[in-house]
């Protein structure tokens, strides 16, 4: 009887709990300089099912930060969420660990928008970044392959949206265009551009 009355706690506590974040979520706060009527695209090719490991505010490493993890095989063209011009790169590191140790060790792309704001995207395998620094890149671009270098227990893409304010480095959360409609996205989901 005590087993069935934990049993009906947790999964209420867990109802509960995917409610509030899914709540928490879908009325994320955008930052004032943030233009929220741009919709990104999907950083993956047409054709590719993605599905988010990790949401914004991710209990595991994205307690405070806007960030999306796509889970993506080894060597997934990854593409431009936004059109930009190439400001950081590093392709040199071969290894990833699931400690922060390795939080500097990750092969990554970075991304200036027009409106100011940037893109990174990490994670990326030993020598796959394909853009230089200065690059103009369209949107839905191929800009490298997905890995597992850094601060990652499994290849992935960790992808933030990010601008300087006032106060400083800001993440902040977007809309993308899947399936045809323009959503936030939520981890444990997946996600394709094209219905
Ligand atoms: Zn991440």
């Amino acid at each position: 009887m005590q087993y069935l009355f934990f049993s009906f706690l947790i999964i209420c506590i867990f109802i509960f709990s995917s409610c509030y974040t899914s709540k928490m979520y879908s009325r994320a706060s955008f930052p004032h300089h943030t233009d929220t009527s741009f919709v990104y695209r999907l950083p993956v090719l047409n054709k590719n099912k993605v599905y988010v490991s990790q949401g914004y505010y991710g209990v595991f490493s994205h307690r405070r930060i806007f960030a999306l993890d796509f889970r993506l095989k080894m060597n997934t063209p990854v593409c431009a969420a936004r059109s930009g011009i190439v400001v950081g790169t590093e392709w040199k590191h071969n290894r990833g660990g699931a400690t922060r140790k390795w939080i500097d060790k990750a092969n990554y792309v970075e991304i200036k928008h027009d409106d100011g704001t940037w893109a990174s995207y990490w994670h990326l395998q030993y020598n796959g970044v394909i853009v230089k620094n200065g690059d103009r890149v369209e949107v839905g671009q191929l800009i490298g392959y997905s890995g597992n270098t850094g601060f990652s227990t499994m290849p992935h893409l960790h992808f933030e949206l990010w601008g300087i304010d006032e106060m400083g480095y800001k993440t902040f959360p977007s809309f993308f265009y899947v399936s045809g409609k323009r959503r936030i996205l939520q981890g444990g989901r997946s996600y394709r551009i094209i219905p």
